[in-house]
């Protein structure tokens, strides 16, 4: 058993410390699933956030995560042969599982190697990546008493979609000097609309609007782009490089999510082929825990900002690691990720699911 690679795989409920609201609804937790990858002692650890939007069925996947894997593989390259079916065309692994199982093997590798996922990679350490926090569509006496939880962070980043955006965002400016963006989740029905706010904004000193119009007005996007006063930046619209040709034309720069594109690996190759487009990187997150923030955050050297505030808004993290202080998320020297399981009953006991 000297070379068995172990793989399990557990859902766990991520509760939101204050409900958040964008222009979609109000959530107060989001399903996730683990894996965790265990190799001569040493385990990797993975993750995939599950919001409603992605149409997936956590307790599902669990399932079905042994209709793809075998728990015990008895082979010296079974770390090897399992990251080359993750990439292999045709392999019909749901998109979270490819990413859970991606992560939880680079974290692995990490550990056996004694090194950091980034430097396996070759990624650049990031010089300096702003990191973002998120306010969620909200009244004004509630965004204020969440700026309590945002001192260490570079800047915020306003959901758009709710009935008092403009007092928001107008009480923050008054509030707190640190600059700010908005994502608009889709919440914008035509270019008009969605130009008149974009004016304001800029007049405001807004960074940058993520996804002002809906995937499905995509035939709308060079319009917006050309009159646009602000930086567009898209995340629906963008989920892999399959969306990538012809993007350069209608935005700015792009959102990259691993949940999105399937781990660490698509997520690089992904950015790679964004620069060469000359679009510009936010490395972001679902609402998800250290562990994927802190997978995420590797590939903040190449990121002109990222947005992985995830773990500050959820109250039941079962991960340690997520660092956050003088406006950035802290890179772990720690082999790995630097995501640390603190909850050993998330694998190892009962019950598997906290409400
Ligand atoms: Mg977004």
């Amino acid at each position: 058993m000297a070379h068995s690679l172990f793989l399990d795989c557990r859902h766990y409920r991520l509760s939101f410390r204050h409900s958040f609201g964008i222009a979609h609804g109000i959530r107060h937790h989001t399903d996730t699933v683990y894996v965790r990858a265990s190799f001569h002692g040493q385990h990797g650890y993975g993750e995939a956030a599950l919001p409603p939007y992605l149409g997936y069925d956590a307790v599902e996947l669990v399932r079905s995560f042994h209709d793809f894997f075998d728990p015990v593989l008895e082979d010296s390259a079974a770390i090897r042969k399992v990251m080359t079916r993750l990439s292999s065309p045709g392999n019909h692994l749901p998109r979270p599982l490819r990413t859970a199982v991606d992560i939880a093997l680079h974290d692995l590798l990490g550990k056996l190697m004694g090194t950091t996922v980034r430097k396996i990679l070759n990624l650049p350490e990031a010089s300096y990546s702003p990191c973002s926090f998120t306010l969620g569509i909200s009244t004004v006496g509630e965004m204020m008493d969440r700026l309590t939880d945002a001192q260490q962070n570079g800047f915020f980043k306003v959901k758009l979609g709710g009935p008092d955006d403009r007092a928001r965002i107008e009480a923050l400016q008054a509030a707190d000097p640190r600059p700010f963006c908005v994502d608009a989740n889709q919440a914008f029905q035509s270019e008009d609309e969605a130009l008149e706010w974009m004016h304001w904004l800029r007049e405001r000193g807004c960074l940058f609007i993520e996804q002002p119009l809906p995937v499905d007005m995509a035939g709308s996007y060079n319009r917006l782009f050309d009159r646009s006063p602000l930086p567009v930046f898209l995340d629906e619209s963008v989920q892999d490089l399959n969306d990538l040709p012809g993007l350069s034309k209608v935005c700015h720069g792009i959102n990259v999510k691993l949940v999105k594109c399937g781990g660490i690996e698509p997520a690089r190759a992904l950015i790679r082929e964004a620069h060469r487009y000359g679009l510009q990187v936010l490395v972001g997150c679902m609402s998800e825990s250290a562990c994927g923030a802190m997978a995420a955050a590797q590939l903040s050297g190449w990121a002109n900002a990222v947005d992985l505030d995830g773990p500050i808004l959820i109250s039941n993290d079962p991960f340690s690691g997520a660092v956050y202080s003088d406006g950035q998320l802290l890179l772990s020297n720690e082999p790995g990720t630097g995501a640390k399981l603190m909850n050993d009953d998330l694998f190892d006991g009962q019950p598997l699911t906290q409400d």
